[in-house]
């Protein structure tokens, strides 16, 4: 049901379950990524969701999701780059029927495939119904690579950035989530927070907790050195914005009291004890 199945991207599968509960979906929106098949898939559950016209969206059994799971919902517009580029002109068509109501429902989706080979002046076109679009349209645009947007462009859709394979890193969701929720902490510098994320953590096997103190240490290194690391997308923004206000100092400290744990954990001293303790160093490295 709903966006559950891109669970390996939880901040898109996030993002978006919470914009669809709170109705507050954007009118265009760029997946990018490498995965062809994965973006496309993306972009139909999106596009479902959209046109859905059941209660929480998408609810995969009314009508409009079974014709959008289907491929065949006349308001859910798939436009193929057919040549080596998109030009002008196939935008200004798109642009055309945009303005003209939908045949089913209350909205209408066109899902622009290759976007990132959109002419300058094909973008300019675009551009002009971003800025204005009729109520009830919405685009999704699939790139490989945002770079070769305008920026103009970029600033008008919301960027769902898809994870590269390589960047997770093996990693699985729950110790991913249990890492970046003691993270957020360490980077809010609240003793309450850390002490929270931590006991959290005190139920976890032995492996579990070794794993999720890697994770962190990962994250916090990717938080310092962002281009550095290939996992640097398992940060997110807001992470790394909390990690640049510690201090070179403090994070080598807070390195110091995860490489500790982990031995500890190594050395088959219990979990419970473990979390306590890097709960109170790494509070203490902050004060
Ligand atoms: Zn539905």
């Amino acid at each position: 049901m709903g966006f559950e199945k891109f669970s390996g991207n939880p901040r898109v599968r996030d993002y978006l379950t919470a914009a669809f509960n709170g109705k507050t979906v954007p009118h265009a929106f760029l997946i990018s990524g490498s995965d062809e098949e994965e973006k496309r898939n993306l972009a139909k559950t999106l596009s479902g969701a959209i046109v859905c016209t059941g209660e929480n969206s998408p609810c995969d059994t009314c009508n409009a999701c079974k014709k959008a799971e289907a491929g065949i919902h006349p308001d859910i517009i798939w436009k193929e780059c057919e040549g080596s580029s998109i030009k002008v002109d196939e935008i200004r068509a798109i642009r055309r029927d945009a303005y003209l109501l939908p045949n089913d429902g209350e909205k209408k989706v066109y899902v622009i495939c290759d976007s990132d080979k959109m002419t300058q002046e094909a973008q300019d076109a675009l551009l002009k119904i971003l800025e204005e679009p009729p109520r009830f349209t919405t685009f999704i645009l699939l790139c490989y690579n945002h770079n070769s947007l305008l920026t103009t462009v970029l600033s008008r859709v919301t960027h769902l950035k898809l994870m590269e394979k390589s960047e997770s890193c093996g990693v699985d969701d729950e110790t991913l989530e249990s890492a970046r929720a003691i993270v957020r902490a360490i980077g809010e510098r609240s003793e309450i927070e850390i002490l929270k994320a931590f006991i959290a953590c005190e139920k976890k096997k032995r492996d579990e907790m070794h794993e999720i103190i890697s994770c962190v240490t990962m994250l916090m290194r990717d938080g310092m050195v962002k281009s550095v690391s290939r996992c640097e997308m398992l940060v997110d923004d807001h992470v790394s914005d909390n990690i640049s206000k510690i201090s070179a100092q403090e994070i080598v400290e807070i390195m110091d009291v995860l490489r500790d744990a982990r031995a500890l954990i190594l050395r088959n001293v219990g979990v419970a004890h473990v979390v306590a303790k890097c709960a109170v160093q790494i509070s203490g490295a902050l004060m």
